[in-house]
């Protein structure tokens, strides 16, 4: 193998090199997976995420230095009496080192996704995201010059800013729910030279968000025992597991796979019911009844996805069954002082997502499902936020065009962004 890396279907067995490739040629129902060349971590002297480059679909780097920060907890370990957990950071906190400015670990995920299409002259990439996903890919558009098209529902524009002006974003608002503006961005991928971000499928993405996994087990010389997480898509949880494996055929961090450990919030909670259930399908009516109902009720509703790649091969379900896994469904006043725990103990502020992980290993330490010596890694999947407003400039992302629930993708509406994708080409290759 000449690549550094080929992309390989767990459905048909096939390897392929990668020309942004989202799913199986051979059209298998599985997530194509990254096969590197290069069997052993090799750090990079590069900053943030690309000192992992090693292990991402990228060749190349982009000058940013935000990535995941891992340090052994002292505070909320004693409060948990825990000997060895380690917390990886990915948020602002500069005092640890954390830099990403949006506060979630979603700027992990969009970094090598913007190289990636870069370097496989893909097009102008597509995203639909309520919230923290649209914020990073805003930011890092802001921070490289990619062009980026955000769909998002208009009752959550206000959440897409960026802490450096972002001209190359176009954003449309739509005013219906999250699934009108899914169904709309769908439609704008029809414009040649568009291309979807992929979410779960995109292997940049999985291997960016990976980098907590090898952070966290470089930082503490071993794979964890346990690894604990909350979930929304779970492509973070499917993320590590692949990592942990990678990690595993290295030699030098362990033999085992970490147990995954991954919570969501009551009463949204349809991969916590499916598991519990012990079934491959997410059964909308037994699983997630009321959906819309009970996503207006949780207090992280970056965990209210309800596609999640949960059945697929190679999806949250296969992670979990490797792991001997286990799941959580935590109430939003048991995230809500678990997170108030942590802002004492450690002394920084979470993401209501990340309050929902620490209020899973609260209950798993009082329960006794670990024990207090074993190694834990603890993904605090955002935060910093207050830190962030002190310190940080802040750009609200404006929107270029709104359009009603429904709206055919033609007419004016298609003109205007086909032209703006004009003027983007444009400026690529001046
Ligand atoms: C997206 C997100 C999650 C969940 O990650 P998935 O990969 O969708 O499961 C957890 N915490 C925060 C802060 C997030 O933004
Ligand atoms: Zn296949």
């Amino acid at each position: 193998m000449k690549e550094k890396y080929l992309l390989h279907c767990p459905g048909c067995g096939r390897p392929f090199p990668d020309r942004y490739t989202l799913d199986c040629p051979s059209g298998c129902d599985a997530l194509l997976q990254t096969v590197y060349a290069e069997r052993r971590l090799i750090l990079r002297d590069l900053p943030g995420i690309f000192r992992y480059s090693e292990w991402l679909p990228i060749e190349g780097h982009l000058r940013l230095d935000a990535g995941p920060v891992s340090y052994k907890s002292a505070g909320l370990a004693r409060e948990l009496g825990l000997s060895n957990l380690t917390i990886t950071f990915s948020g602002y906190w500069p005092e640890r080192g954390g830099r990403m400015e949006t506060c979630s670990f979603k700027e992990l995920e969009a970094q090598p996704t913007v190289l990636r299409l870069r370097e496989k002259g893909a097009g102008v990439l597509q995203v639909s995201s309520a919230g923290n996903t649209g914020r990073a890919f805003c930011q890092v558009s802001g921070l490289t010059g990619a062009p980026v098209v955000v769909v998002v529902p208009a009752s959550a524009a206000a959440r897409l800013w960026t802490t450096v002006e972002s001209p190359n974003v176009c954003l449309i608002t739509v005013d219906g729910d999250y699934s009108d503006s899914i169904a709309f961005g769908r439609e704008v991928c029809s414009l040649p030279g568009i291309v979807p971000e992929g979410g779960a499928k995109n292997v940049a993405r999985r291997d960016g968000m990976g980098t907590v996994m090898l952070d966290g087990a470089l930082f503490a010389d071993r794979l964890p025992d346990c690894y604990f997480q909350a979930v929304g898509s779970g492509t973070g949880a499917i993320a590590a597991w692949e990592a942990a494996g990678r990690l595993v055929a290295d030699g030098r961090f362990g033999s085992r796979l970490p147990t995954l450990h991954l919570s969501q919030n009551l009463p949204f909670v349809p991969m916590v019911r499916a598991w519990e259930a012990g079934r491959r399908e997410i059964v909308p009516e037994i699983d997630m009844p009321d959906a819309e109902a009970s996503i207006a009720r949780v207090s992280a509703d970056v965990l209210t996805n309800r596609h999640p790649p949960w059945g697929i091969r190679g999806g949250v379900r296969d992670a979990l069954a490797a792991s001997g896994g286990r799941m959580y469904a935590v109430e939003n006043d048991e995230a809500r002082s678990a997170g108030r725990l942590f802002a004492a103990a450690e002394e920084i502020d979470l993401d209501p997502a990340a309050a929902v992980a620490v209020a899973s290993l609260v209950r798993a330490a009082e329960e006794g499902f670990i024990g207090p010596d074993e190694h834990i890694l603890l993904n605090v999947t955002g935060g910093g936020y207050e830190r962030a407003a002190e310190d940080l400039d802040r750009y609200p992302v404006e929107p270029f065009i709104r359009v009603a629930a429904g709206t055919a993708f033609d007419g004016d509406v298609r003109e205007a962004v086909s032209a703006w994708i004009g003027e983007q080409e444009a400026i690529v290759r001046a």
